[in-house]
């Protein structure tokens, strides 16, 4: 699963900002950089190589992949989906969220206790 199979749905995202009342992280921390919207918008500047990978994965962690957002847009925008596939490219690029990371190993290495 990588980024680029999804940049159909990246492009398809018009910013209206529909998605963003129906979004518990954007609630919580009224960043916009947290909403639906801006996530497609910082993830289009990646593909075009405004961004670099290790500039977002505190921004791609901030989403609890409720879904939501996709019963709000209009479009209905697999969103979560997107999120998914740009958090396992982080961790085979080496960028993955070191807590996460953490508890996968724990999960790993203590599963037969
Ligand atoms: S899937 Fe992520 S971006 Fe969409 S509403 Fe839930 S927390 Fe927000
Ligand atoms: S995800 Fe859908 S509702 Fe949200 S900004 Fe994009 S097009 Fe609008």
């Amino acid at each position: 699963m990588v980024l680029e199979d999804y940049r159909h749905i990246i492009m398809e995202c018009v910013s209206c900002g529909l998605c963003q009342s129906n979004c518990p992280i954007y609630k919580q921390t009224t960043l916009e950089s947290n909403s639906a919207k801006d996530k497609m918008t910082i993830l289009f500047a990646l593909l075009r190589g405004w961004l670099d990978w290790s500039e977002l994965t505190e921004r791609l962690y901030e989403c609890t992949t409720c879904r939501n957002c996709q019963t709000t847009c209009l479009s209905g925008l697999d969103i979560a989906g997107v999120v998914e596939a740009a958090r396992a490219e982080l961790v085979e690029r080496g960028y993955g969220d070191p807590v996460s990371d953490k508890i996968a190993e724990n999960l790993r290495t203590k599963s037969d206790m």
